[in-house]
């Protein structure tokens, strides 16, 4: 169902107005990492509507490597990311880690993602194939092009047709990245699919000083979006302190990318 071979023309999602996908300008999905307070997201949630953005992202639960780490703020998280995303007319994307969850967060979410380590998750993939909201598919850590996209499969397969794949960089021998982006995936999942394809670079590069290019070399690739995490401080986050931008940073992101994203 994924295949170009089923399907010739690209799927263009239309969410509450914003297009992704096909013809449609490239999209950014930008916000912290997790959802830690009020303050904090109201502060981001302001910025990035100024700027123009209409996806709002956010943690709510968090897929962290300790059990110790900051796990996110569950229903209250989602709740608020809502909030401030509705407030200002944005549209809220979160993680769903259980399929226990998957109506909690739909009702509060307009796209729910499914991470990295859960892309085999193959319960919640067709609890999510049975959801009524899109799916932002990230590709598992150490996944093949093959299986990431099966992973698809199974939510289109349920009856959900709308699904973003999302790049967010794969498990290689280098250690100077968190991730190495695979842009092949990305010219692959478009040539092969008729799904958006988006990339996260933040996930990807694990530090802040390859975003820039790594963003232009997605959009060149023909990536439909960008995935960026952005802090009001990141060095006092919560979590990914090393890889989200803050405001200024965030400026200065947009501005390179700006003729590649024709920002309004
Ligand atoms: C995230 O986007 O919050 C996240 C945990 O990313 P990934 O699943 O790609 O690691
Ligand atoms: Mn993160």
């Amino acid at each position: 169902l994924v295949s170009r071979k089923v399907k010739s023309e690209d799927t263009v999602l239309d969410i509450d107005g914003v297009r992704i996908g096909g013809d449609a300008p490239p999209i950014i999905i930008a916000g912290p990492c997790s959802i830690e307070s009020e303050d904090q997201m109201e502060q981001t949630a302001d910025f990035l509507a100024a700027k123009g953005i209409k996806i709002l992202r956010g943690g709510a639960y968090k897929p962290r490597t300790s059990p110790y780490g900051f796990q996110g703020m569950g229903v209250d998280g989602l709740i608020l990311g809502n909030r401030v995303a509705k407030d200002r007319g944005m549209l809220f994307v979160t993680e769903v880690m259980d399929t226990r969850d998957v109506e909690i967060v739909a009702e509060y979410a307009d796209i729910l993602q499914v991470g990295a380590r859960n892309m085999h998750n193959f319960a919640l993939l067709r609890e999510v194939g049975r959801a009524r909201r899109p799916v932002l598919l990230k590709r598992g850590l150490s996944a093949t092009i093959e299986e990431w996209l099966y992973a698809a499969e199974y939510i289109l397969s349920e009856g959900n047709n709308e699904v973003i794949l999302c790049e967010r960089g794969i498990r290689t021998f280098e250690k100077w990245t968190r991730n190495t982006l695979d842009l092949s995936a990305v010219a692959l999942a478009k040539q092969e699919t008729h799904l958006p394809v988006i990339v996260d670079v933040t996930h990807a590069a694990g530090r802040r000083d390859l975003l820039i290019p790594l963003a232009k070399a997605a959009l060149a690739v023909g990536a439909d979006g960008i995935h960026v995490e952005v802090h009001p401080s990141p060095a006092t986050a919560l979590s990914d302190n090393e890889q989200q931008l803050d405001f200024a940073g965030y400026d200065r992101f947009e501005a390179e990318l700006a003729s590649m994203l024709k920002v309004p």
